[in-house]
């Protein structure tokens, strides 16, 4: 039985640093090369296990050296990964970026094996099954469903936002959209009209916005000095999970991770800026 199964996306990022980005047909030297760890679901993961959380990852990797190295990162942070699939033949999920002197960026994704996760996947045992929008719609809805007559409490962070079906919010216990994707899948009460019991709007800087059928709540963000927000609403995603899965109720857990979203955006990159609970319990205070 594990606390958190994240089924989701598995990226690799291939990040390329040039004095600008060059127009077509052109070819300019760049000056930095950089792989890294991504893909929301990978990034959740990684973030519920370092809350303290019993994590398995569901997802599909390539038979290539970028699913080798991700396979890495989900055994490294304690995961287990024995229902990752490996598809022959598909390239593992990757974006390309770009990134000119000022911080301006162009990137291709390709979803390759990302595109691959079917609606038939293993779902191990878990308290909470934590969904994000980067692999196939159909089989969000299909393992939502069948998580929800189990009896778990599924947690859908909506990102990439796309309109969601019913049938799909209506096995959804907990969704957690930022300030834009909550515009973008038609505003929180038409949410909580399909029977999800919470919608908490992340806000950035803003802190969040807890939202059921009859109140609402505010929860203000945790001062900190931000020198990167990559990965700030994984780190949330995961953290609250995590404390979903331990028993806490809804504002215990949004208040935790708020705190990890928080400590996110004090380091540079998404995984690597993930927090550990005990950094998460620091700056929470008692409880
Ligand atoms: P996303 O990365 O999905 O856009 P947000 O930027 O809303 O998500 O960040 C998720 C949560 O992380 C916020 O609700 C907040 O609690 C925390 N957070 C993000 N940015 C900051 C910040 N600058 N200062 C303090 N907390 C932050």
């Amino acid at each position: 039985m594990f606390d958190v199964v994240v089924v989701g996306s598995l990226n690799l990022d291939l990040v390329v640093s040039a004095e600008r980005i060059p127009s077509p047909g052109e070819t300019v030297t760049g000056t930095g090369y950089h792989e890294y760890p991504g893909g929301k679901g990978l990034n959740q993961a990684v973030a519920a296990a370092r809350a303290g959380a019993r994590v398995a990852m569901v997802g599909a990797v390539g038979d290539d050296g970028a699913g080798e190295t991700l396979l890495a990162v989900l055994t490294d942070a304690g995961i287990d990964a024995s229902d990752v699939v490996t598809v022959e033949g598909v390239p593992t999920g990757r974006a390309s970026i770009t990134v000119d002197a000022e911080a301006e960026n162009s990137i291709v994704v390709v979803p390759g094996t990302t595109g691959h996760v079917s609606p038939a996947v293993a779902l191990p045992n878990a308290r909470v099954l934590l969904l994000q929008l980067e692999i196939p719609l159909p089989s969000v809805a299909s393992v939502a469903r069948r998580a929800a007559d189990d009896g778990v409490l599924v947690v859908l962070n909506p990102a990439p936002a796309v309109a969601l079906p019913d049938d799909l919010l209506a096995a959804c216990s907990v969704v957690v959209p930022n300030e834009h994707e909550v515009e973008l899948i038609g505003g929180v009460d038409a949410v909580l009209a399909t029977g999800v019991g919470t919608g908490s709007v992340t806000r950035g800087a803003e802190g969040v916005s807890v939202h059921s059928r009859d109140a609402r709540g505010d929860q203000p963000a945790f001062p900190v000095d931000p020198v990167d927000t990559t990965g700030a609403g994984d780190a949330f995603c995961g953290a609250l999970g995590a404390r979903l899965a331990a028993g806490d109720d809804v504002t215990a857990a949004v208040a935790f991770a708020a705190a990890a979203g928080a400590l996110a955006t004090t380091r540079h990159g998404a995984v690597p800026a993930l927090p550990r609970r005990s950094a998460i319990d620091a700056i929470l205070g008692p409880r």
